[in-house]
């Protein structure tokens, strides 16, 4: 089987020669465990954090060690009553081609009419990701206004649309005109981040919301963070789900210089983890899931085809280059 590993730690935006493809003979199959061909692996934005060797919420990937990360695939080969050959299955060994766990780290796949790569996205981990920190953290109620950044992508898609269906007014801030096109298709005021400083996007956020926001949905930092600072209402909620424009940097950045808008709109701001909440996951499947297989979401994936790819595909995170979920397909 091929597996990608790291061979050595970024130092800023990594590059691909960062990554190589190995090939190894898998060991025979031990009682209770499952082999499974992977048919689609995930690149996530939280991985860059993992690339530095550094303990966080998560283990740091080891240089030299099979990467891993969540995929979906059919079963091959089972040594646990609880799966069969032929099963569709989620789990967390991506990055290779074909993975062997014991059989308690993999799930059978829900059986929503989906395909089976929205497990990974507006069904997985993403999709749970805007449902909690939507409904969870920034606790949005009917009629708030809602701001979220880096609205086109996975997190970012759904987040505006559960925002719409509880009755929001939304704005989405995105980086090209074709992801300023779909969101306004989902009838979300949508604003570009691109060439412009805080000042400016400050301007255009309140252009587009002149009362200011009840929450912000905040998935880059930087820049938009303190644009969006400026165009808080009284009472606001921040739930800090994610920094992209940060996780290449080397060193701290200044922080946005008016963070004192807290204060003075009484807002709050709280980080999440959305693994801390997954005993929930179940009421987001229950609640999402019909909607997303009734075709009331509109999600998009861009896809690259090919392991050889998984890396081009998760740089490709930081260059904006995917609207919605960002996958590569085996
Ligand atoms: P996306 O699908 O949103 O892909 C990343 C997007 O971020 C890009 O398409 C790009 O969109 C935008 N982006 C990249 N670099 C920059 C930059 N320098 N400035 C502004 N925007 C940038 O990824 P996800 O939906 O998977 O993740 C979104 C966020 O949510 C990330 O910050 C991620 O870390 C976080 N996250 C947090 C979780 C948690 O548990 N807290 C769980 C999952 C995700 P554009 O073209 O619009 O710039």
């Amino acid at each position: 089987s091929q597996f990608f590993s790291l061979n050595s730690h970024p130092q800023g935006l990594p590059d691909q020669s960062l990554f190589d493809l190995k090939t190894a003979e898998l060991p025979e199959l031990s009682d209770g465990e499952v082999r499974v061909s992977n048919t689609w692996l995930s690149v996530d934005p939280y991985m860059r954090g993992r690339m530095d060797g550094v303990t966080t919420y998560i283990e740091p990937f080891e240089l030299g060690k099979p990467m891993d990360g969540a995929a979906v695939g059919e079963v091959i080969a089972s040594r646990d009553s609880r799966f069969s050959e032929g099963d569709r299955v989620r789990h967390a060994g991506g990055w290779r081609d074909v993975a062997q766990l014991p059989a308690d780290q993999i799930e059978p796949l829900p059986d929503f009419e989906v395909p089976e790569q929205a497990y990974l996205g507006v069904l997985g981990m993403p999709g749970m990701t805007a449902w909690t920190g939507l409904n969870t953290i920034a606790e949005m109620q009917e009629g708030d206004n809602v701001l979220v950044s880096a609205a086109s992508g996975a997190v970012g898609s759904l987040a505006v649309q559960l925002a719409k269906a509880k009755g929001g007014t939304v704005v989405g801030i995105a980086g090209s005109q074709e992801k300023l096109d779909w969101l306004e298709s989902l009838g979300v005021k949508a604003v570009s981040y691109r060439n412009k400083d805080a000042t400016q996007l400050s301007k255009d956020l309140k252009a587009a919301c002149p009362d200011g926001f009840d929450v912000y949905f905040e998935n880059v930092g930087g820049d938009c963070l303190e644009a969006a600072l400026n165009n808080l209402r009284v009472g606001a909620r921040i739930a800090v789900c994610g920094m992209i424009s940060r996780y290449n940097d080397q060193s701290a950045s200044a922080g946005p210089g008016n963070l004192a808008m807290i204060l003075i709109r009484r807002a709050r701001m709280q980080g999440f983890i959305v693994f801390d909440h997954w005993d929930q996951y179940p009421s987001f499947l229950n609640e999402v899931g019909p909607l997303v297989a009734r075709g009331e979401i509109d999600y998009r994936e861009t896809v690259e085809d090919g392991l050889e790819k998984t890396p081009e595909a998760f740089l490709k995170l930081f260059e904006g280059a995917n609207q919605g979920k960002m996958l590569v397909r085996l």
